[in-house]
């Protein structure tokens, strides 16, 4: 049962890892949902998320979780929402909403879009928060606090279900917009996708450069090395899909940054010293307008701790 506040009587969370876990525990907070659900596939991910108690029940049976919910989360990497739009289908409440977490947005209405029955709404997200851990254990009640939500309805979806889940998302501590899926897909590329490539590139190179080893790599890593290292740390299996359902965008990205690193190594070999401090300038602004948004700390070190660093 739901009232005003609960929004939800049975929230399904398929996938209960870093975000899903996140949801399950902003949910608890705010007092969302009357039952939490969770879905994973390995006995020891349902342990794992029993044991930090997060859920009201837990189960592997992906159908015996979504049937009765009110809402269903899709929080699993992107390229395996297919299928499991595929095999909840039939077992979905009319009048439920369906959405999802995913990093990329075309793909996802491309493959779930079919799946989902007439008479349930169906709303693709996608939660700007995140940190390089996963799993049931890497989840923190705040981690949508002051982040940005982004939401992508398909045209014709009832104005209702999105005022509900834009509503739902705000209680999450998130602030929420409305987007086109494919500009949200290129928007991604340049503040996320590439920049994850790029962490992944640098990291790869000196591990392959063999005229620096690798201790002198991790002992001289706090030189700008070390914060592509924790980038570069996030889960494999999520990027990989993010790659591959998101290539027009990133690919477009991609080909800009190529020629700006062109220009860079021109000026780089020809001495232009104005090109470099004018372009580090610029930069330098958009680092103090992230942190005027609040979506980053001032601190020196990003706030991290001198002993520890
Ligand atoms: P995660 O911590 O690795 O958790 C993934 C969850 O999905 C686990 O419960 C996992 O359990 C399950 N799972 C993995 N592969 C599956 C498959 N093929 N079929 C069914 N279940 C599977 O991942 P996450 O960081 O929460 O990411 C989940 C989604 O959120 C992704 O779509 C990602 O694009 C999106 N997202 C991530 C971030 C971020 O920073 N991490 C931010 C925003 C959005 P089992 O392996 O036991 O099944």
């Amino acid at each position: 049962m739901s009232d005003d506040k609960t929004l939800f009587g049975k929230v399904a969370l398929i996938g209960i890892g870093l975000i899903g876990s996140s949801m399950a525990h902003a949910m608890r907070r705010a007092k969302l949902a009357g039952h939490i659900a969770g879905y994973a596939r390995r006995p020891e991910t349902l342990e794992a998320a029993k044991k930090v108690g997060f859920a009201d029940s837990l189960s592997g049976d992906v159908a015996a979780v979504v049937r009765d919910a009110d809402l269903v989360v899709l929080a699993t990497p992107v390229g395996s929402f297919g299928a499991i739009a595929k095999e909840i289908s039939s077992v979905l409440k009319p009048g439920a909403i369906v959405t999802d977490v995913g990093s990329v947005k075309t793909a996802v209405v491309r493959d779930v879009g079919p799946h989902i029955p007439e008479g349930v709404h169906f709303i693709p997200a996608h939660p700007i928060a995140g940190t390089e851990q996963s799993g049931p254990e890497a989840g923190f009640p705040e981690l949508f606090d002051n982040r940005w939500c982004i939401l992508t309805p398909p045209p014709g979806t009832d104005p209702a279900a999105v005022e509900k889940l834009k509503l739902f998302w705000q209680r999450c501590g998130s602030n929420v917009d409305v987007m086109d899926p494919k500009h949200h897909d290129l928007v991604l590329a340049i503040t996320s996708h590439v920049p994850h490539l790029i962490a992944y590139n640098i990291v790869g190179t000196a591990d392959d450069l063999e005229q620096v080893t690798e201790s002198e790599v991790i002992k001289y890593s706090a030189g700008g090395f070390r914060d592509f290292t924790r980038i570069a740390a996030s889960d494999p299996t999520m990027w990989r899909d993010v790659f591959l359902n998101n290539r027009d965008a990133v690919l477009e990205v991609l080909g800009r940054f190529s020629e700006d690193l062109s220009a860079l190594q021109r000026a780089i070999r020809w001495g232009d010293g104005d090109a470099l401090f004018n372009l580090f300038t610029r930069t330098r602004a958009i680092r103090r307008s992230i942190v005027d948004a609040g979506q980053d700390s001032a601190a020196p070190n990003f706030g991290r701790n001198p002993k520890k660093s």
